[in-house]
Formats: C-alpha cells, sequence, structure tokens
C-alpha cells in the first residue's frame, strides 16, 4: 500500500554525518520502502555562516560508503551546486515571506539575543517588540510571527494518530527571517517540503518543537497541505556517556570511522549496538523489520 509519496533526508551541511544522521536515514530509509515512497536528498545549506563544501562532500562520500540510495535530488557537489542549493529557492522562501507580512501575522523586532536572555532567562522571547510597530523593511531587523507559548497545535504522528503538540517556549514568537535577511531554518524547511511535496517527515525527537513551528507556520502560506503530513519523531542515538551526538564533536562520524579503517559493518554495527539491538546487521537492508 501507498500511502506516502515522497520522503526525504535533511542533512545541514554544518559537520561530519555522525551514525545518528546515518540512523535517523535507515529510519527514513525503511519506512519509504514499508510505504512505497521515494526518497529525496534535501542539503538544508542556506545558513552559510555554518556551511563548508566539504561538509557537503562529506554527505555524498558517506551515502556512498554505507550503499544507502535515494531517488531524487543531487548526484554529487556540481549538481547541488548548480540545481539544487537553497539559494535557488530564495524567491519561493521570500514569497512565503510577503504573503506572511501581507496577513499580517509578523511583527519586526529588533532584540539582540543578550538582551533577550536578560529579559528571560531561558531566553524565551517574551514579546517585547510585539507592539512597537517598528518597521520591516531596514537593516538587521528580524522578524517573527506571533505564536504564543505553548499554542495548541495538533498534528499526525506515524502510530499514534493526531496528537496535541503545544509550542516550546524557546520559539514563543519564532523569527521567520533573520537580520541578515535571510529567511530562517523553520521557514526554509517547511517551504522546501510543501514544493517538493514531502508528505512523510522522519526526523529526531529534538525537532519535534519544529514540527509544532511549522505546522502552525504552514497554516498562514497558501494552499498547502503540509498540516496534514504524517510525521515521525524517532529516538535519537547517545554517544559515550550518554552525551547527545552532535556534528561538532566527530568521534562517531562516519568520515573519521572510515578514516580509522572502519568498515561498512563495523559502522551498520556500531548502529545496531548504540540503539540496543541484539542482532548486528550488516549492511541498510537487514535492518528491515528490527527497527520501530
Ligand atoms: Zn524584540
Amino acid at each position: 500500500m501507498s500511502e506516502f509519496k515522497l520522503t526525504r533526508f535533511a542533512p545541514t551541511p554544518s559537520g561530519f554525518l555522525h551514525i545518528g544522521n546515518i540512523y535517523s536515514f535507515i529510519i527514513t530509509h525503511h519506512l519509504a520502502k514499508k510505504n512505497e515512497a521515494k526518497v529525496l536528498l534535501r542539503i538544508d545549506d542556506l545558513d552559510r555562516e555554518r556551511y563548508k563544501p566539504r561538509f557537503v562532500q562529506d554527505i555524498f562520500d558517506s551515502l556512498d560508503f554505507l550503499e544507502i540510495p535515494y531517488d531524487q535530488g543531487p548526484r554529487d557537489m556540481a549538481d547541488f551546486e548548480q540545481n539544487h542549493a537553497q539559494i535557488h529557492r530564495l524567491p519561493l522562501y521570500n514569497k512565503a515571506l510577503e504573503e506572511l507580512r501581507n496577513k499580517k501575522v509578523l511583527f519586526s523586532c529588533d532584540c539582540s539575543r543578550k538582551k533577550i536572555e536578560k529579559m528571560n532567562p531561558k531566553g524565551y522571547y517574551t514579546g517585547f517588540c510585539l507592539r512597537r510597530n517598528l518597521p520591516f523593511d531596514q537593516p538587521e531587523i528580524t522578524w517573527r510571527i506571533k505564536a504564543k507559548m505553548h499554542l495548541d497545535v495538533p498534528f499526525k504522528e506515524l502510530n499514534l494518530g493526531i496528537v496535541n503538540g503545544k509550542l516550546p517556549g524557546i520559539l514563543t514568537d519564532f523569527v521567520v527571517r533573520k537580520k541578515d535577511a535571510m529567511p530562517s531554518y523553520q521557514l526554509t524547511s517547511l517551504v522546501d517540503d510543501i514544493h517538493y511535496g514531502v508528505d512523510l517527515i522522519v526526523r529526531g525527537k529534538d525537532l519535534w518543537g519544529s514540527t509544532i513551528a511549522q505546522v502552525y507556520l504552514s497554516k498562514f502560506l497558501d494552499e498547502n497541505n503540509f498540516a496534514g503530513n504524517t510525521f515521525f519523531h524517532h529516538p535519537l542515538i547517545q554517544g559515550p556517556n550518554n552525551q547527545k551526538l552532535s556534528k561538532s564533536s566527530d568521534v562517531t562520524s562516519i568520515q573519521l570511522l572510515r578514516k580509522t579503517g572502519k568498515k561498512k559493518e563495523e559502522i551498520y554495527g556500531m548502529i545496531a549496538e548504540a540503539i540496543g539491538l541484539e542482532q548486528r546487521p550488516k549492511n541498510l537492508e537487514e535492518f528491515s523489520g528490527l527497527i520501530k
């Protein structure tokens, strides 16, 4: 039965891929297969402060080394730069920002991160600029969407059905356009998923709040079915000493494991061990039926 048409891998090239990213790809691959959906590789590169070409190259190399296939998206670095980089979709992001602005759901804000932390120790936005009516078109100004903390946003979670999401405090009045005038992650991720027709979104539990923000945001954009999509938030793999894996500490990065002579089978074995499986699958397909 093909309930879904398209899902995606959406790595950010701000570091080398680690076993947690691969775990996410394994789940995505098997859910796609089970549902006869296609997989799109989408590289979220718009945050150019953290972007490095070698991290994009690393995505191709790691997928190739671990023999993880995908159906759509860039095949190599040149194809990526020419046809798939997010900068090519800047007009789409700006169109969405215009729609939001016309619907009068945005406000502009000149608060620094420091100032926000001073007003709220947890860094939750307190709505300081909500009624200041600062002009939208001026340099160094952030655009935020009016969104109250704990706002109810129901969405469809795979295996659970409709769940009641509540916007986390840290995403109160979240940013849709950054002060460098570029669209924020929440906006680009949403607009891309709508643009490509993604209807099954697989991501780590750390992005639960982003799902809520994006479903909320989607309701203000013209004609889209994003709020009808199905989501699957998978658990995160813990690193050594139960630490969260990150792209900046690369002890579990695929490129380092490869450099130290690890074979494909051993990397799959490490992932199986990290998620507590008794079996030791040697390749992508052997994970079928072993993971939920
Ligand atoms: Zn402000």
